[in-house]
């Protein structure tokens, strides 16, 4: 295996569940590699899809499991959509079907948030979402503003095998009856990388995506230019990926394993 294209990279991005931990168990060897890392001359970002929950929540979260995080750590797909919107809508009037923390991350960024005459409609994974919020999406959609959404995941995995509706299913709701289609911002989107890299300052060929599934995390960075490692701790079993169209850069058991390559 040539590792060249893996040891160059400066910057790690982690998906959580099913990488790091599953649930509250957290894997063998996930903590330690993680607090290696700056010694080993990497940064880190844990990346999630989940545009319900503020990057704070995150850091409670995972400081709980005993995992080293700061600010500067943790990147969702609603601060993604924060800096997406700066940079290609600045200025412009949003109306937010979304949760409080999304929300509050949106403003936290400086977006325009209104709730008439908006150009832009942003959606993300409400939890808390009423009738009406989907009806002004609608009108608005309707009058020509411009479709953005969070993350692209139509349910969102719960235990004992339930789901919860998530970002997706709510936009096909606001297709069918606006006609007009988001564009998403999460992943597999290469947009989740691109804003990173921007954020940064480093290139797309230096980040290194590490995760569990092959059509979120290992799509985003075969979308953007990235390497990618697919870890065989969570969803992806040898057989769904012999059967896979495009292949990971690196395949590892578990992040233990990516630990041991990169020391
Ligand atoms: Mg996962």
């Amino acid at each position: 295996m040539d590792l060249t294209k893996l040891k160059n990279c400066e910057l790690f991005l982690f998906d959580m569940d099913g990488t790091l931990y599953l649930g509250d168990e957290v894997y063998e060897g996930a903590i330690e590699l993680m607090e290696d890392l700056p010694a080993l001359g990497k940064q880190y970002i844990y990346l999630t899809n989940n545009s319900s929950r503020a990057g704070t929540d995150y850091i409670t979260r995972l400081k709980r499991l005993g995992f080293p995080c700061e600010k500067e750590n943790v990147f969702t797909s609603g601060m993604a959509t924060g800096l997406y919107l700066n940079e290609k809508a600045p200025g412009k009037r949003v109306y937010l079907v979304g949760t409080q923390a999304f929300r509050r991350e949106l403003l936290s960024y400086g977006i325009n948030l209104v709730e008439e005459d908006a150009e832009v409609v942003v959606v993300g994974f409400d939890t808390e979402l009423v009738y009406e919020k989907l009806n002004k999406a609608c009108h608005f959609l309707r009058r020509g503003a411009w479709f953005i959404a969070a993350n692209p995941d139509w349910v969102c995995p719960m235990p004992h095998d339930e789901v919860l509706p998530d970002c997706g299913s709510i936009c096909a709701l606001l297709t069918a009856s606006s006609g007009v289609k988001p564009t998403y911002i999460g992943k597999p989107n290469r947009n989740m990388i691109d804003v990173i890299s921007t954020m940064t300052g480093i290139p797309n060929e230096k980040i290194c995506a590490v995760g569990d599934r092959l059509y979120t995390d290992i799509a985003v960075a075969q979308n953007a230019g990235a390497v990618s490692v697919l870890v065989l701790s969570g969803e992806t079993t040898e057989e769904l990926l012999r059967t896979a169209e495009r292949q990971p850069d690196y395949v590892l058991p578990d992040v233990h394993a990516l630990h041991q390559v990169l020391k």
